[in-house]
């Protein structure tokens, strides 16, 4: 075939082509609808508006994207709604703006089932960890050794910058993820004490490298953990307070693998 003839060829053979590349990329996207996991659900809880109110704001926006075709998310503002059949519906339950207190009697039951019993992934973040009386109401005790037996004690009001070290990691939590990453500007809760001797701690922050330096300090302070001592996959993310964080590529990091992980997908 002289080059003459080349494309020529190519043009009579361009029809058949197509029809096979079309074929090909049918099969191609079938093969993937057949690997590709169904999209789980996700129940999130926030407060409306508020001081947090920005945060829950890029939070929803990142989910929508993050989200995509892998997961939807429900949201809720209260416990009102919260029961075994409600929580049976989801994989993953997100407590994004939400305290553990001010929860219904049959919540409190529903979610302590299906965190016991494995039946659903959480993601609790900042707020998670209020942890004492608070609003009139008494510490949850079951929720305070979930979280690995603290009271909340404090929080650095002045907010300040610092450096958070790695520990596990070997945990798909902190997967990506380098030797130590910089929050910056955050108020920082301290707590009675070190929830380490319960919980398998994932990330902690060097309280010397606060930027400016406080003296509110706790020793030991874990920031990322894990219970290990239930059923259910659960992450605690302190960090949660300015919507700056979406631009933090490390608490990202944080948030989309731990969404993975909890839901079981990884
Ligand atoms: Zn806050």
């Amino acid at each position: 075939m002289s080059d003459r003839d080349r494309p020529a060829r190519r043009c009579r053979s361009a029809t058949r082509c197509r029809a096979l590349f079309t074929i090909l990329a049918v099969c191609a996207c079938s093969a993937a609808a057949q690997t590709k996991p169904a999209p789980f659900r996700v129940l999130a809880i926030a407060e409306r508006g508020g001081l947090h109110r920005p945060f829950v704001d890029a939070a929803k926006a990142w989910l929508d994207r993050e989200g995509k075709s892998d997961f939807s998310v429900d949201y809720i503002e209260n416990t009102d709604t919260i029961d075994e059949t409600l929580l049976a519906r989801y994989s993953l339950f997100l407590q994004l703006n939400y305290p553990p207190y001010a929860w219904t009697p049959v919540a409190a039951r529903a979610f302590r089932a299906s965190i016991e019993q494995g039946s659903i992934g959480w993601i609790g973040f900042h707020h998670a960890t209020l942890l004492g009386e608070f609003d009139g109401y008494p510490m949850w005790q079951w929720f305070s050794d979930f979280m690995g037996g603290i009271r909340f004690k404090d929080y650095i009001a002045t907010f300040v910058s610092g450096t958070v070290h790695v520990e596990s990691a070997s945990h798909p939590v902190m997967k990506g993820l380098g030797s130590t990453f910089t929050i910056e500007n955050e108020e920082w809760y301290t707590y009675d004490r070190s929830p380490r001797r319960n919980v398998r701690v994932l990330a902690s922050v060097d309280e010397s490298s606060y930027t400016p330096p406080t003296t509110k300090k706790m020793g030991d302070h874990p920031v990322v953990w894990t219970n290990e001592h239930v059923k259910a996959r659960n992450v605690y993310i302190f960090m949660g307070h300015h919507a700056e964080l979406f631009q933090n590529p490390a608490f990202v990091t944080i948030f989309h693998n731990s969404i993975l992980w909890a839901a079981g997908r990884n």
